[in-house]
């Protein structure tokens, strides 16, 4: 069985404050509680696939400043393989500056840094990572002409590829065609496809339309409501494991990770999206993003809140 999996994106250093309330432009409030964490989508879905059994090696670019020593640190303390972890000396690494009011209403501003010089060359010039994994998976948070160069690469070694797209973009058609599964939430898809879904006839028109640009499966997450598979063959509405949830940060992040982790071992696309609904729904109860990825262990228990 081979559990290779080669995660392609960013990450980042989230710094949080609490606050009672945004402030207006112009204005300082005087926040409370102030956390550091480790963040940034590929980094996130890179641990979550490692708790989950995953061999999993991160393709991914810091600066050479405190944030960056933490995270390569942070990496390698998930299990996660750092050989090509690349670094921009002339970058700050990605800090995302994170407020949430009283509310549980956040506001985010990212700063990509070294994330955003991830280049096509970077990537594709790591060619070993590519030939040994199983399937790669990859998000939008990295430079598009970067993530295209890896799904072709891939492509060409005969490599499934895994695409969170996530902040959604328009995206080429070479890099729709080069799919095994897009996993986009509602909002996503609406933007992938100009189909805003409101309802099951919406949603399945969604995922059609993304199957008729030449993905070969697709998996719309529906946060509460669980997740809508789709491939040539059928469609299956799985919903959510009920639990009562604390933070859904991340959420996605762990279902795309838990679902490389399920295909990379061999299980059947249902089966895989059975189990992502299972880990994502365990990350729910926990607060924060990497630190609410449950280990493989949790899995086998029962969901509770
Ligand atoms: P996020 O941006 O918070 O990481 P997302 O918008 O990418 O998440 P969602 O569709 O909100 O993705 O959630 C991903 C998956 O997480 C869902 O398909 C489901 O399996 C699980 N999930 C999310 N919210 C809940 C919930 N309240 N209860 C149980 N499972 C949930």
């Amino acid at each position: 069985m081979n559990r290779n999996i080669l995660v392609i994106g960013s990450a980042n250093t989230d710094m949080v404050i609490t606050t009672k309330y945004f402030p207006r432009p112009g204005e300082t409030v005087m926040g409370e509680q102030f956390l550091i964490n480790p963040g940034g989508k590929g980094a996130n879905q890179a641990v979550g696939a490692a708790r989950l059994g995953g061999q999993v090696t991160f393709i991914t670019k810091f600066g050479t400043d405190l944030f960056g020593e933490q995270g390569r640190a942070q990496l390698l303390r998930e299990g996660i393989a750092t050989d090509y972890v690349l670094s921009d000396p002339d970058q700050p690494s990605g800090v995302a500056l994170i407020t949430v009011d009283e509310h549980g209403e956040n506001s985010i501003v990212v700063a990509p840094g070294a994330n955003g010089t991830l280049s096509a060359a970077d990537v594709t010039g790591a060619d070993q990572p590519f030939a040994e994994c199983e399937l790669v998976l990859m998000q939008l948070e990295i430079p598009l002409p970067t993530v295209v160069a890896a799904a072709l690469l891939a492509t060409k070694l005969g490599k499934r590829i895994i695409l969170n797209p996530a902040p959604a973009q328009a995206l080429p058609d070479e890099l729709l065609r080069a799919l095994f599964l897009i996993t986009p939430n509602e909002s996503e898809a609406e933007i992938l496809t100009g189909i805003a879904i409101i309802d099951a006839d919406s949603l399945e028109a969604a995922a059609q339309a993304l199957l008729a640009k030449g993905v070969k499966n697709v998996v719309i997450t529906l946060g509460a409501e669980g997740a809508y598979l789709r491939t040539p063959a059928g469609a299956q509405h799985l919903p959510a494991v009920r639990t009562q949830p604390v933070d859904t940060t991340a959420a996605g992040d762990v279902f795309n990770g838990a679902l490389a982790v399920a295909l990379a071992e061999g299980q059947e696309l249902l089966a895989a999206v059975a189990f992502a609904n299972q880990a994502a729904a365990i990350s729910v109860t926990r607060l924060g993003a990497q630190a609410s990825a449950p280990y493989r262990h949790e899995l086998r228990q029962p969901v509770t809140c």
